[in-house]
């Protein structure tokens, strides 16, 4: 299966793409290419590879009113042999899936979902940088697209994926984060969309975010909707509690619980820090057990873990009785070593001992 090609007349000329490789931030430049997918009579299209470009929406798209719009977020890596080589896409593509149900949204086959991927890779190659730890970010998207104000799933949906060039996350060197323990706003709960990468998660966090940043803090911390005690998440990404120290180290993540985004980054670490030889619980803990923990000394490293900033450390932690930091308040040991076995892994430096990589363009 292949999909068509419509060639951009307009690309952005060499000279164009390398200033903007130079500093690519985040999410801000894309690359010359699309890929849109049109599920129209029950049935998927045919996959096109288009110029990117603006949609022509209907003002009664189904999306724009009711919400039903979904996402996904994977990076290509450039390869030590010339190579771009993406991580675990088909665990995105399942996640997808089941944004997907959870939405009442038509599911795109996994098939489709990769060769969109490697479609839009092979025609924008030259977009995926040399630099070491630079890569392009890929998002997947859905949009509701029948025409109509009734309020029911649609019958038409318009799959697309765009990229967008990045560059390390912290290009000063990694930096901790300081966060709050949100008891004002949640993010999820039971039954609810927590679970699925959907916009209106986001669109209803962006006020606890604003508060967290009028406290005077980079990040919040989403504690569980019924006892505002249990430590969920922090802002999109999953967090690890490191206990202890050395060999010895016992890293805890929040168990996935329904109202967690199940992250391939937090799935992933529970491997590698297996591999290490730490050993690894998904339990729970409360913002009381964090406080006392890091004041005894037992609890050492707390970071946060996603495809975006692969992984960040938590610095200190307010709330709305006092703060704490948390150990010595600079990026641990343990957080360190997990990014470079992680960041190693992605772009090659290191063996594939778990076949996690997937070649979307050969060297
Ligand atoms: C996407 C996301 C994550 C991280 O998932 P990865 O697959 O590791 O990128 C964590 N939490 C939320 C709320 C998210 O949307």
């Amino acid at each position: 299966m292949s999909f068509s090609v419509r060639r951009s007349d307009s690309p952005r000329s060499a000279e164009e793409r390398a200033a903007i490789l130079a500093a690519p931030g985040f999410g801000r430049y894309f690359t010359d290419h699309m890929v849109r997918i049109e599920f129209r009579d029950g049935a998927w299209g045919e996959g096109v590879v288009e110029p990117y470009g603006p949609l022509t929406v209907d003002p009664a798209s189904m999306a724009l009113h009711y919400g039903q719009t979904i996402f996904e977020g994977l990076k290509a890596y450039r390869q030590p042999d010339g190579g771009v080589a993406t991580f675990r896409p088909l665990e995105n593509a399942r996640r997808f899936q089941r944004s997907a149900q959870r939405l009442a949204m038509a599911e795109l086959p996994e098939h489709l979902f990769v060769e969109s991927i490697r479609s839009l890779v092979d025609i924008d190659r030259e977009w995926v940088a040399r630099e070491s730890d630079d890569s392009l970010y890929l998002r997947p998207f859905m949009i509701a697209s029948e025409v109509g104000l009734g309020v029911k799933p649609a019958n038409a949906y318009t799959f697309l994926l765009i990229a967008s060039p990045a560059g390390p996350y912290f290009p000063q060197g990694v930096k901790p984060v300081s966060v709050w323990l949100s008891t004002e706003y949640t993010r999820a709960a039971p039954g609810g969309t927590g679970e699925a990468k959907c916009g209106g998660n986001y669109a209803a966090s962006l006020i606890a975010q604003a508060y967290a940043a009028d406290q005077g803090c980079d990040q919040v911390v989403w504690l569980d909707a019924t006892e505002h005690r249990w430590v969920e998440e922090m802002g999109g990404m999953n967090l690890y509690f490191v206990y202890g120290s050395g060999s010895s180290a016992r890293i805890l993540t929040p168990a996935l619980t329904g109202t967690l985004l199940p992250g391939v980054t937090r799935d992933s670490l529970l491997t590698l820090a297996h591999d290490l030889g730490y050993s690894t619980e998904e339990g729970k803990i409360s913002t009381d057990e964090w406080a006392a923990g890091n004041a005894s000394g037992e609890l050492t490293e707390v970071f946060a873990c996603g495809t975006a900033a692969v992984i960040t450390p938590v610095g200190s932690v307010k709330h709305a009785h006092g703060s704490w930091t948390v150990g010595t308040g600079e990026p641990g040991p343990i957080t360190m070593q997990l990014r470079e076995k992680l960041l190693d892994l992605q772009t090659g430096r290191a063996p594939d001992e778990h076949n996690w990589m997937h070649q979307l363009v050969s060297a």
